[in-house]
């Protein structure tokens, strides 16, 4: 099988548009960015650790952010932020742990700055039934001022994947759980397929959105940032 396409997304800053390990490298260097950093940094006030973390879906990898977080902000308010942009469907628990099951769970008030440093990578699983496995880890660090009063700032987060049409090779942009569950097939499908196809027991086909849950529990979006 060839090697499927990775994912882009767009630098926030400046536009241009990378995977998300090319954005990994890019942002410490991105020009528009140092420009925001020195702008923010002349506010008043104690400067603090920033982290520039890694989010990416414990799967294939195809959903992913790129956020910077502030080293007072705890890991609860990262669970939120998680929960609004990628997972949230019905209140499920949620743990953060380094390493999968098995490994101790850390407390969801622990600071930033206690439990990152450069290399440091985190799991965090929502869901203990249906699980969604994310995994953050921290890839940079600076000494500054936030560029938000949210303790979270979104850098990047990849486009859509490009699905095709189990049907047709047109874009898709519904899945179908039946297909899934029952008959082992992709589920994606585009409009034209999605309108007239014959499945139901799992609820008609849902909207294809950009997260990694999608379909999992009925998860149907927004996937949007919640700031
Ligand atoms: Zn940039
Ligand atoms: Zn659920
Ligand atoms: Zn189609
Ligand atoms: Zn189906």
């Amino acid at each position: 099988m060839a090697r499927k396409q990775q994912t882009k997304g767009k630098c926030v800053f400046c536009d241009r548009e990378m995977t998300r390990s090319g954005l990994a490298r890019h942002l410490r260097t991105c020009p528009q960015r140092q420009e925001a950093i020195n702008a923010a940094n002349q506010a008043s006030g104690e400067d603090q650790p920033m982290y520039h973390l890694q989010v990416q879906d414990g799967w294939a990898g195809d959903y992913w952010l790129h956020l910077e977080m502030k080293g007072t902000a705890t890991l609860k308010d990262l669970d939120r932020y998680l929960r609004a942009i990628w997972l949230e469907c019905c209140g499920h628990l949620s743990r953060f742990s380094i390493g999968g099951w098995g490994s101790d769970d850390i407390p969801m008030s622990r600071k930033i700055a206690q439990v990152f440093q450069v290399g440091v990578e985190l799991t965090h699983i929502y869901d203990f039934g249906t699980s969604s496995v994310t995994l953050v880890k921290a890839v940079d660090v600076r000494q500054g001022k936030p560029l938000t009063r949210h303790p979270i700032f979104l850098m990047a987060r990849n486009e859509m994947p490009e699905v095709k049409c189990m049907e047709c090779d047109q874009p898709a942009a519904w899945l179908c759980m039946e297909c899934i569950y029952e008959f082992n097939e992709t589920g994606a499908l585009c409009d034209e397929h999605a309108r007239e196809h014959p499945h139901g027991n799992y609820g008609e086909p849902m909207p294809w959105v950009n997260s990694p849950r999608v379909g999992m529990c009925g998860y149907d979006g927004p996937a949007t940032p919640p700031y």
